[in-house]
């Protein structure tokens, strides 16, 4: 199944392609593989774009190897696509035009950890969960999680945020510095490890969610916080969307300090309980979590489950027991595998919209009314502290006419994201599968974004045909 992603024609010279990837070969070895499987496995590979694969791969181990492969590939005018761990959904790692997948993965040290200034340095291919893994004795965590083990480049290049960022911010508040590999394969520093700087531009905040467009990040430096003293968390039913978006809302109004706050709608209640082995209430749902003191984490606690009743909910669940709350966010980062016991056999088609938090009610049971109208079936999950929710549409790719339904469902919950002051993209980036929305959500900014590119990457090497929709 494919739906109607832009694409942007991206010119192709096989000679340079050719002489570039025999160049490497020779300098790298079987550290550049052109084997197909390789290759297809470095072209998008989780959703329903179609995978365009790159003509090699090339696996570096440090910043200099990555420089030299974006230098030859400038000199030669042959696309590089940076590559983290292929985790990202709107087609960012395919490869139009062909060229060079330069995978960062093996770039995986933790380079220093900081624990009096809560920071640390890690190379780009470091994942979320290798570096909590590493923090686990020091008393530090890394907030950022998104459903994927992902890299910490990738997820620098996406600006990802995940379940905490309601708390802890995205990747663009956690990112301190970074080095990065410009176009022209020269290697620069961003930022520092203050923790604020009002020196120059904010080349840090450029690259971060520039999916790889501008340069290659090799090394970030990185916010760590505190575990906290106590964590509580627990599941609170609703009757309906509304009255669970509404208790949303007012949480987040009244300023309580929820660490995580997550709608499912009763379809993905029902799809994590076959999956995950829970015995929730078929019913809107809401999972939450609170990080503080003991007698805070109780406080805080009390106060929603005063919200919810207000707004409807029912009994509101909670547990200080690590071993439950672990099993609920489990399941919580299942929830997009968990959908297809709905449908076996079904594709995906996930969105990422996110709204002004005023409007979150609104637009939810918009889209909800927009799925049963057209007969689609779908679930709802939602990191709605930041009014960012997606919908996974479960499609029969042998139906024409479910796929149509679906391109126009999709694109009709973009435009009323956009419409209400909200976004395409809550934090998935925009690859290929978003750039026909941004026209509409920046106007006349996206010639702003074109002469940064013309300007930091004249030769349109960096990975070519994403984000920017053709002028
Ligand atoms: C089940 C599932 C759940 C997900 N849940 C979330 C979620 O909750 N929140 C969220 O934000 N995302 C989520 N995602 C999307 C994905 O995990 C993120 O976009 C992630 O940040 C991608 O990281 P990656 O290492 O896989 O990057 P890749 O997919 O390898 O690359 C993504 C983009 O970044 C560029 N890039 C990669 N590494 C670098 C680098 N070192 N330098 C420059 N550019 C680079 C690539 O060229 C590409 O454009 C989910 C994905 C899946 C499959």
């Amino acid at each position: 199944m494919s739906l109607a992603a832009m694409q942007v024609p991206v010119s192709r010279n096989q000679d340079a392609v050719s002489a570039v990837v025999d160049i490497l070969s020779g300098r790298f070895g079987d550290r550049c593989s052109t084997s197909g499987a390789v290759r297809q496995q470095h072209g998008h590979t989780t959703t329903w774009l179609p995978n365009q694969a790159p003509d090699a791969v090339v696996f570096a181990e440090t910043t200099e190897e990555a420089a030299d492969v974006v230098r030859l590939c400038h000199e030669h005018g042959v696309p590089v696509i940076p590559f983290g761990t292929g985790s990202s959904l709107e087609g960012h790692v395919n490869a139009p035009g062909g060229g060079i997948s330069l995978d960062l993965s093996r770039m995986n040290q933790i380079l220093a950890v900081n624990a009096e200034d809560l920071d640390c340095r890690v190379q780009a291919g470091v994942t979320r969960k290798q570096l909590n893994a590493f923090l686990r004795d020091t008393g530090l965590f890394f907030p950022i999680d998104p459903g994927a083990d992902a890299s910490l480049g990738g997820m620098a290049a996406t600006r990802a945020s995940g379940t905490n960022a309601v708390r802890y911010g995205t990747m663009k508040d956690v990112v301190l510095g970074l080095t990065v590999i410009t176009a022209s394969g020269e290697i620069i520093k961003t930022g520092g490890r203050a923790k604020k700087s009002s020196a120059g531009y904010d080349l840090t905040r450029l690259f971060v969610g520039s999916e790889g467009t501008l340069g290659v990040i090799t090394e970030l430096t990185l916010r760590l916080f505190g575990q906290p003293e106590a964590i509580s968390g627990g599941v609170c039913p609703f009757p309906d969307i509304e009255s669970a978006c509404n208790a949303v809302i007012m949480t987040i109004q009244c300023g309580l300090p929820v660490a995580r706050i997550e709608l499912l709608d009763e379809m993905q209640v029902k799809a994590c309980n076959s999956y995950s082995k829970l015995s929730l209430e078929e019913t809107p749902t809401l999972f939450l979590e609170f990080h503080g003191t003991e007698a805070g984490v109780k406080e805080q606690a009390e106060l929603f489950e005063a919200i919810a009743g207000d707004c409807g909910g029912g009994t509101f669940q909670w547990t200080a027991q690590a071993e439950e709350r672990t099993q609920l966010w489990t399941a919580r980062h299942d929830a997009y595998w968990s959908s297809f016991v709905l449908r076996p056999g079904a594709k995906g088609v996930s969105t990422d919209t996110c709204v002004p938090i005023s409007r979150l009610a609104e637009c939810v049971m918009a889209t909800k009314q927009d799925l049963q109208e057209n007969n689609l079936l779908g679930t709802i999950v939602g990191h709605v502290g930041d009014g960012n929710f997606h919908v996974l549409v479960l499609v029969d790719e042998d139906n024409p006419d479910e796929i149509a339904a679906t391109e126009a469902f999709v694109e009709r919950l973009n435009w009323r994201a956009i419409d209400m002051g909200g976004t395409c993209t809550g934090e998935h980036g925009v690859g290929q599968g978003k750039m026909k929305y941004l026209k509409r959500e920046h106007g006349a900014a996206l010639d702003t974004m074109r002469a940064i590119k013309a300007a930091l990457d004249p030769k349109n090497i960096m990975n070519p045909g994403k984000v920017l929709p053709p002028a």
